[in-house]
């Protein structure tokens, strides 16, 4: 197996790896495997964009109390204190890059509302926030003689000595060859699992691995029954789960019923900006009372030129599938949108496994509790992978490699699988299960009932795996069943409504 010595190896080019991987450069030679098209991420799609307090009436302790709340006491009040305070401080070095954010009349930031926050706090550039983020930090990364980018890079596993993470095995999906990455310190930055779901924000690449990974590597998982599902993504069979930002309902648009009635009063005081989970669930109770296979978002009444100066790419992508949202209500569902839990971390984001950290979705940090409040997640990326890189920093130069007696195994000759289908099929049956039962109102029944279908999918996948040559979707649907597995086991432990998840009461 070819090996490839790296001071630092970073898994994942979104906000969190890219964030940390510039930084890092200052340190050695740092490479950034990534398993797609380097700008694939849950990043390129952020819309609404990244909490800070600028306003003159804000203030840190606000938006401490905000995240707290919308956490339902689940937080670790020093992650949530450390997040705030640094915020200013890592929005203004994105625009010190470049980050063109919007700026308001004063030339000041222009701050957006989302659900859940007490004052006007997020910075964006219009409706394509995260977009204009990754592009930055892309070109940024890329012109640093110290980074070397590895596409199309699949990382499968950790490699282990005496409870240090000294790697990784990374398999070239264009050469289909394996790869040792051997590294001083590994970065796990591989994102989210929304693909677990059958209806999803998330782009394909959120399949869960780097939890999988750290499953399988014995490392501390936490909080991973907290799903939390967007209110708002677009209903239409060509939508691709298109996310309608909560920005839409801070600048003035109502959720509705087919007939254009607003019906979130009758569910909370903040009515179509009331927490996500909230929201969530009210729509799919109107739903059901309708017996409609989706509600209503109303911006109709909003002033047509500044909504579509705004919200332009929502306006031009809802345009595109026929919907005029100056003049007709767009149809929205719910739908899997960000996972609260993750590989366990400090406030250094180190796991319990060590010389091995995880930044951004797909760690832990206790920032979010029991349910994420809008716009703080790219928020905890750029904080905590500073927070990594400082902690790192302080005795880099004492770090050696550890000699690993890592050899390469010695794999049977396998075939290749004639066709994907069954790969495909089970797949669709764990996103259609984990729907149906392990998403937004669960009971222990439909929990246990998810888990049985699961394991015999589980079962099924193994003699895949062990019969056949691997593939990106063999690989994926191993990882997507781990977690799915994860996800359920975390909810049945947890026997009371908390946050995002949510158990209704068996009359
Ligand atoms: C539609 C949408 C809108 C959002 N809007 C906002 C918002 O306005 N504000 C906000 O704060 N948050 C928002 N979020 C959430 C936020 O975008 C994400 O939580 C955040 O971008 C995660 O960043 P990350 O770097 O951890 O992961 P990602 O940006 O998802 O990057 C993960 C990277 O890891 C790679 N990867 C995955 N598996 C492997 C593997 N096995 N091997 C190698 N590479 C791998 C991926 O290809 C990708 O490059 C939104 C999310 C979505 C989906």
């Amino acid at each position: 197996m070819t090996i490839i010595e790296t001071d630092i190896l970073v898994l994942g080019s979104g906000i969190a790896g890219l964030s940390f991987a510039i930084k890092a450069a200052k340190l050695g030679k740092v490479c950034i495997v990534t398993k797609a098209a380097c700008a694939e991420s849950n990043t390129r799609l952020a819309q609404g964009g990244i909490a800070g307090v600028y306003g003159e009436k804000d203030s840190f302790k606000s938006h401490i109390q905000d995240t707290l709340k919308a956490g339902a006491g689940h937080c670790d009040v020093s992650a949530v204190e450390m997040v705030v305070k640094k915020a200013p401080k890592m929005i203004n070095e994105l625009y010190e890059m470049g980050v063109n954010f919007n700026l308001s009349q004063k030339n000041k930031l222009d701050l957006g509302k989302e659900g859940g926050h007490s004052h006007n706090r997020i910075v964006h550039v219009d409706d394509r926030s995260g977009m204009a983020v990754e592009n930055i930090l892309l070109n940024k990364a890329k012109e640093n003689k110290n980074i070397t980018f590895y596409e199309y890079h699949f990382a499968l596993d950790f490699v282990k000595k005496s409870n240090k993470c000294v790697g990784s095995i990374v398999w070239d999906i264009k050469s289909d060859k394996d790869i040792f990455f051997k590294s001083k310190i590994t970065i796990l930055a591989t994102g989210g699992a929304g693909q677990v779901y059958k209806i999803t924000t998330n782009p394909p690449i959120a399949t869960g691995d780097g939890i999988a990974m750290a499953y399988n590597s014995g490392v501390k998982i936490n909080d991973m029954e907290f799903v939390q599902f967007h209110p708002t993504s677009l209903f239409h069979p060509k939508a691709n789960g298109f996310l309608i930002s909560e920005a839409l309902r801070g600048f003035g648009a109502e959720l509705a019923l087919p007939d254009g009635k607003p019906f979130m009063n009758k569910y909370h005081e903040k009515g179509s900006l009331a927490p996500r989970d909230v929201v969530s669930r009210a729509i799919f109770s109107e739903m059901k009372k309708q017996k409609s296979d989706c509600m209503y978002l109303n911006a109709t009444h909003l002033e047509s030129e500044s909504l579509i100066k705004n919200f332009p790419s929502i306006y031009s992508t809802c345009l595109s599938l026929g919907i005029d949202i100056t003049k007709q209500l767009i149809p929205i569902i719910p739908a899997a949108h960000y996972i609260c839990g993750g590989v366990t971390t400090n406030l250094h984001g180190q796991t319990s496994l060590d010389r091995l950290y995880a930044l951004g979705e797909v760690s832990c940090t206790g920032l979010h509790g029991a349910n994420r409040l809008a716009s703080n997640s790219l928020l905890e990326g750029l904080v905590f992978s500073d927070s990594a890189f400082r902690h790192i920093s302080n005795n880099f130069d004492k770090l050696k490699f550890v000699d690993s007696d890592f050899e390469t195994e010695v794999t049977l000759e396998k075939k290749n699988l004639k066709s994907e289908s069954q790969i495909e099929i089970l797949s669709e049956r764990i996103k259609n299960i984990m729907w149906k039962y392990v998403g937004i109102v669960r009971n222990a029944d439909k929990l246990k009932k998810a888990l049985s279908v699961i394991e015999k999918s589980e079962k099924i996948a193994e003699t895949l795996l062990t019969k056949y040559k691997k593939s990106q979707k063999l690989i994926e649907l191993r990882n997507l069943i781990i977690t799915s597995k994860i996800i359920i086991n975390a909810a049945l432990k947890r026997k009371n409504s908390l946050g995002t998840h949510f158990i209704e009461k068996i009359k």
